[in-house]
């Protein structure tokens, strides 16, 4: 029975999308497309005490940047809203009383002191078959005083009433059919009268069906919870139309065993967040990957290997290729490490890739920054130079050192590369190569080079000495780009500007200026 790809992401807006949000998020978007189907975005709000102001704007700016579209959401609307889940109250409190109905679910009035109470008396307490007949509940009170108490206001939640001695199978797409005893599961809470707002369990099985949602791909810290979802499908008799499981392995440490966190970001230096976040009540900010100079193509890239491979050595994979390629079968069960270095060499990879103008774009603003008038330069002269240097770098941001140059001339000189490239003779040399400059018309590379090479030949000069010393006066160290690329976009008034401001400046002897 085959019916239409439908997915969620389903996150709760509890803070900034951490990076494995982010690739459970990729993952349904890959799956979605391929199939030709819908990728919902369904905000689960409905833990009023985490909530995060910001949150649920940071997911869609988050998803929007990577390129993870939406087809069905709290902003894109769509036939089975709303998508947030604080504006279903209703629908809950009607699936909340079928199950009351139906003998399912049940009243519990205990409150915290009392289960506080009962877990210090009985060792490992956990509300079930075997201790909710000790408890303050609607099995255990007569119907009237239930009825009375909740007139009168009293607190309560419902909870789900699980049968001992059921085998309950969880079948999933990547680890195959788990069959756990029911007797281990507690009576969970779904619904709290006190905000009148089911809980995640609840809130997500009734939106899985409603939604109509083909396939649930989530995070492997929502395994433990898939067995009450079998069964609460079943209590509300949707078990034929349940969404086939995917639960993705865990993104792990860098170095080590254990589950990728912040701290280890901070610790090994980097964001494990998809943009900067402020956090409201702090005023912290974490790191965010696009603020760090990534390419949103190389997140998408590095993080859909984490978990996954196309079945070759294939690494690098625009969306498009990912989305004809990804599949189940090739998805790992055990955890990914974090390779974050490996992230560094994605975005290096794209960065060659891009257009010199856009990431001309991504640095203007990063040079303004710095105080540089970037208004000065054209586009086009923005563009040039970093092409000369997007081979050197891993970051756009790399580019306010490598590049600096380009855009200011040296205000000093590497005192190491003065002493082994500047002597007495040096300022000479200097200013006859500026006469040589100064007769050049075209001064593209291609016209200066062979011009200035014929010059040090028959003057018997020291090649590697006159060309670094020139560098040294344009560029402020030895290194660099090829030097006549340097000059080309520089042109020839800057080129001998610089040279003469080298020649007053830097004093051979002091190895200084
Ligand atoms: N709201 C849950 C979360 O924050 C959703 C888990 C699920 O996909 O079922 O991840």
């Amino acid at each position: 029975m085959s019916r239409p790809v439908r997915v969620r992401f389903a996150p709760s807006p509890t803070g900034p999308l951490h990076i494995g949000g982010v690739r459970t998020a990729l993952y349904n978007y890959l799956f979605a497309r391929q199939n030709g189907g819908k990728m919902i975005l369904r905000i689960e709000d409905t833990d009023s005490q985490r909530f995060v102001p910001g949150a649920e704007d940071y997911i869609n700016e988050a998803l929007a940047w990577l390129g993870i579209e939406i087809d069905e959401g709290v902003r894109e609307g769509g036939p089975f809203g709303p998508y947030k889940q604080s504006e279903r109250r209703d629908i809950y409190r009607e699936h909340v009383k079928i199950l009351l109905d139906r003998g399912r679910a049940y009243i519990a009035f205990d409150t915290p002191e009392e289960l506080e109470a009962k877990r210090a008396e009985i060792p490992n307490f956990q509300y079930d078959a075997h201790t909710r007949n000790m408890m303050r509940n609607s099995l255990t009170l007569p119907k009237e005083e239930v009825e009375s108490l909740i007139d009168a206001g009293e607190k309560y939640v419902v909870r789900f009433k699980v049968e001992p001695g059921r085998d309950v199978v969880v079948d999933d797409l990547l680890r195959g059919k788990v069959t756990i005893k029911s007797d281990i599961l507690d009576d969970k809470v779904l619904y709290k009268s006190a905000d009148d707002l089911p809980t995640y369990h609840l809130a997500n099985i009734v939106d899985d069906h409603l939604m109509e949602i083909s396939h649930v791909i989530r995070g492997e810290e929502w395994l433990p919870s898939a067995p009450l979802h079998v069964l609460l499908y079943e209590a509300f008799e949707w078990s034929d139309t349940a969404p086939a499981f995917v639960h993705l392995p865990l993104l792990l440490k860098p170095d080590g065993k254990g589950k990728l966190s912040k701290r280890d970001g901070d610790r090994l230096g980097f964001p494990v967040f998809p943009l900067e976040w402020h956090d409201p009540k702090s005023g912290d900010i974490s790191a965010g990957y696009r603020e760090s100079g990534y390419l949103p193509e190389a997140v998408v890239n590095f993080l859909a290997l984490l978990g996954w491979n196309p079945g070759d050595d294939t690494e690098v994979m625009a969306m498009d290729e990912l989305i004809r390629k990804f599949s189940f079968a090739h998805c790992s069960r055990s955890g990914a490490k974090f390779a974050f270095e490996k992230g560094k060499w994605f975005n290096h990879t794209y960065l060659q890739e891009t257009s010199d103008e856009r990431i001309a774009e991504l640095f203007k603003p990063l040079m303004e920054a710095e105080g540089v008038d970037m208004n000065r330069f054209s586009d086009e002269y923005i563009a040039k130079a970093v092409g000369t240097l997007k081979s050197r770098i891993n970051f756009v941001k790399d580019l306010v050192e490598t590049g600096r140059f380009y855009f200011a001339a040296p205000e000093t000189y590497a005192p190491k590369d003065i002493k082994k490239r500047w002597n007495a003779e040096t300022p000479a040399i200097m200013q006859d190569l500026i006469g040589v400059l100064d007769s050049i018309g075209d001064f593209s590379a291609t016209a200066t080079e062979p011009i200035v090479m014929d010059w040090i030949k028959s003057n018997e000069l020291h090649m590697g000495n006159v060309m670094n010393a020139f560098r040294l006066a344009v560029v402020g160290e030895c290194k660099g780009p090829h030097m006549f690329e340097i000059t080309e976009i520089l042109g020839k008034d800057e080129t001998i500007a610089r040279i003469s401001r080298a020649i007053e400046r830097i004093h051979a002897d002091e190895s200084s200026i």
